[in-house]
């Protein structure tokens, strides 16, 4: 039982799901969902709408906290090019691995090597 986490959602327990009515009968409750793995909000929500609700409640406190963004950011070409492939389901025919840049259109061919590397990039920091 004390592996299980606890849904962090602030309203989880009013949701009236089968899964979570529990207790004796007579002195039932509904409940917070408690799972061995949580799926949503880096494994501390139950579902969507639990993570919803946290952020509605404590969204502007948390960005408040951590930094808000008060400026633009840009994503400039340097940095944007991202690997992709063009699928092939030809036996006798290799997956055609390359390298994309979202702003100029520039086209590079990787290797499959290359594509699965994570290590390997164009982007420069
Ligand atoms: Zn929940």
């Amino acid at each position: 039982m004390s592996d299980l986490k606890l849904c962090q959602g602030t309203k989880c327990h009013t949701y009236n799901t089968k899964d979570r009515l529990k207790g004796q009968q007579g002195n039932k409750t509904f409940q917070t969902r408690r799972r061995s793995a949580l799926y949503y909000g880096n494994g501390n929500f139950c579902d969507m709408r639990c993570l919803n609700d946290w952020l509605y409640d404590f969204g502007n406190k948390a960005i408040d906290h951590f930094g808000r963004t008060t400026e633009v950011q840009h994503l400039t070409e340097e940095k944007a090019w991202y690997k992709d492939y063009d699928w092939r389901g030809n036996a006798d025919e290799s997956h055609r691995y390359y390298y994309r840049n979202a702003i100029t259109k520039e086209q590079r061919s990787l290797t499959e090597e290359q594509y699965n590397n994570d290590n390997y990039t164009l982007n420069t920091i």
